[in-house]
Order: C-alpha cells, then sequence, then structure tokens
C-alpha cells in the first residue's frame, strides 16, 4: 500500500546502512511502477551513508570495490522520472563524497510541474554545486512552481554566476555559505530566509536591492554548537551581524516579525541590553530567538535572562522570547501577557 506522502528520511546510521540501503531500493522500484508514481506528492528521502570503510572508498579504482552509492543515486533518479505529480522533494544525501560518476542529473529533469517545496542537502559530489550546473538547473520548467528552497551544497567561493535564473513563486529560501544564492535575494519577493550568519554582510547588500518583504530571518543555530562563550566575547558574531546591518540600511528589516538566532558571548543583563540597542528600532519584531551557550536551560544563579530584563528593553511589538539550548533540544520560551513576562518550558 503507498501512500502520497511517503518518508525515509530517518537516521540510517542509528540502523544498519546496508539495511537501509536495501529498503531504499526496494521503495525506488516499487516507485517505477505507473499506478503507484501517480499517487505520490510528497518525498522524503535520506539517503544513507557508504557502506565501503572511507580509507577504501576514497582510494581504490572505481570498479574493483562495489560502491553502492552510485547505484542508489541512480535508481532513486528512475523513481523520480516516474513522479508527475510530486509537490515536495526533500532529498537529504549522505552519500559518499566521490567526484566521478555525477550524481543526482536526474535532478535536471523532474516531470512533475506542481513541486512547491525542493530540499536539498548534498556534500558527495563537487559539480552539483558548480554555478554551471545549479544555473542550468534552475532554469528547468520544475522550478517555476517552487515556493521554498534550501540549497546546502558545502559548496561556497564560487564566483558570481552570469545568467542567473529568476524564481517566480519563491518566498522561502535556506542555504549556507553557497555565495550565488544571495542573487535570488534581489529578484524575490522573500519572506523566509535562513542563511549562514558568516554571509550576513553581502546577504544585506542584496536585500536592499530587493522588495524589502522578509518577515522571518534565522542564521543556522548549528554555528552555535562549536563557538564557544570565550570566542564570541572576543568577536562580531554575537547580536552584532544584525545590528551592523541595521545600521547600514534598516528598509530591509521593517516588516520583521521574527529574528534568529542571536547569541550572545555577554551574560550581564545590561551588556545584553546593549546590544539589542538596534533590533529595537524594528517596529514589528515580535519574537527574538536566542542560543544558549552554557548549553543547558537550568539558569546559573546569574543568568540575566528573565522579566527584569525582558521589562527594560522597550521593543515596541516584543511579546516573545525564546531561549533554546545550544543542542536545540530544548526550548525556554518568555511570553508576554496582560499581566507580564512568563516562562514555561517546551520540548
Ligand atoms: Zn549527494
Amino acid at each position: 500500500m503507498l501512500y502520497g506522502v511517503i518518508r525515509l528520511d530517518d537516521d540510517p546510521i542509528k540502523r544498519s546502512p546496508k539495511r537501509a540501503i536495501s529498503i531504499r531500493l526496494r521503495l525506488f522500484k516499487t516507485l517505477c511502477a505507473p499506478k503507484y508514481a501517480h499517487i505520490v506528492t510528497e518525498l522524503y528521502i535520506k539517503l544513507p551513508p557508504c557502506t565501503l570503510p572511507s580509507a577504501v572508498a576514497s582510494d581504490s579504482p572505481l570498479g574493483r570495490v562495489f560502491d553502492p552509492c552510485p547505484n542508489l543515486d541512480d535508481k532513486l533518479g528512475l523513481a523520480l522520472m516516474t513522479l508527475d505529480r510530486l509537490e515536495v522533494l526533500k532529498l537529504y544525501c549522505t552519500g559518499c563524497a566521490s567526484p566521478e560518476p555525477m550524481r543526482h542529473t536526474y535532478l535536471h529533469f523532474l516531470p512533475t510541474r506542481s513541486l512547491r517545496v525542493f530540499r536539498l542537502q548534498c556534500a558527495c559530489n563537487p559539480y552539483v554545486g558548480h554555478p554551471d550546473n545549479v544555473i542550468e538547473l534552475f532554469n528547468q520548467p520544475f522550478m517555476r512552481s517552487v515556493e521554498e528552497l534550501e540549497w546546502c551544497l558545502g559548496e561556497y567561493g564560487w564566483r558570481y554566476p552570469p545568467n542567473w535564473a529568476t524564481l517566480p513563486k519563491l518566498r522561502k529560501l535556506v542555504y549556507g555559505q553557497e555565495e550565488y544564492m544571495k542573487e535570488l535575494l534581489a529578484s524575490s519577493p522573500i519572506t523566509y530566509l535562513e542563511c549562514d550568519a558568516f554571509v550576513m554582510k553581502n546577504v544585506h547588500v542584496k536585500l536592499c536591492q530587493g522588495p524589502k518583504t522578509l518577515t522571518c530571518l534565522r542564521t543556522h543555530p548549528y554555528i552555535h554548537n562549536i563557538l564557544t562563550p570565550e570566542y564570541l566575547r572576543s568577536s562580531s558574531l554575537s547580536a552584532d551581524w544584525m545590528t551592523l546591518c541595521i545600521k547600514m540600511d534598516i528598509s530591509p528589516y521593517l516588516n520583521l516579525r521574527r529574528l534568529g538566532y542571536l547569541c550572545f558571548g555577554l551574560r550581564e543583563a545590561p551588556e545584553i541590553a546593549l546590544n539589542l540597542t538596534e533590533i529595537r528600532l524594528l517596529p514589528y519584531l515580535e519574537c527574538i530567538e536566542v542560543v544558549n551557550l552554557y548549553g543547558h536551560l537550568s539558569p546559573p544563579n546569574n543568568d540575566p535572562w528573565g522579566p527584569e530584563l525582558l521589562s527594560s528593553l522597550g521593543f515596541p511589538s516584543l511579546t516573545s522570547v525564546l531561549i533554546v539550548d545550544k543542542h536545540l533540544e530544548e526550548t525556554l520560551v518568555w511570553e508576554l501577557d496582560g499581566l507580564g513576562w512568563k516562562s514555561r518550558r517546551r520540548r
């Protein structure tokens, strides 16, 4: 029995990768039957990591050792060629890194014309994120309907590509450090943007040229897992990335309702309030997300977040502050009601 929504995005590492591969091969074969293919509207697939030892996978000439990753990718491609009703495609690839043969080339030929959500995370093949490939892919007919795009390929440093595509329906964009993706910001009425804090300066330049429709801006939270409070104390990466952008030109952020993840290496309430001086100028900001670098939500005795600090901030529209532990497993929600700021825990 097949349903319109298919999810095989559980973490294959927690189970047997070999079993994960065989389950996926069986599914891909089934999907090739037209009577099933027309039913599927949403596909969430995590391609499992290579089952070869990494030394063998990288050093052996292809052909001598059977590498399951290209075969799995080919079979996924065959299945996708039949899914002409697909509306959501989420492909998270953890296949082995390999320059040859090319991977995911089938993405250029998706038959669907109703794809709304396209999410791709992959670092298996350097050509996938090459501008030539990206430009060609983004100009394919199926991309014309995409409203939500995630593009995280671990490639960055590519120069600005000419003949850049425009995606007429795009509203929600997620990417990492792929610099070329910022070109979409100037041409699309993006309302939700998630990217790496390190690229915000360049993002800001493009947002100034764009239609200024942003209501939610987030940096990736993962970076906060590797930064320490000591590093942040001496660096400009905290609330400062937003402060700098607002100081240069506040206009792209005037419609913001939600902003995250801010990060404070500072622990004293007055210093946090000072860091939020420019952000307080955002007239409609309702929610701020903060990463607690200390890695737990049992506040130390001198935890600065509380009704006293929150009441003193003076934001015109702020009604919630979410303090997230750095592993993103638990959230302390501060909410403003008629009586003042109250907190509750959320898992
Ligand atoms: Zn891949």
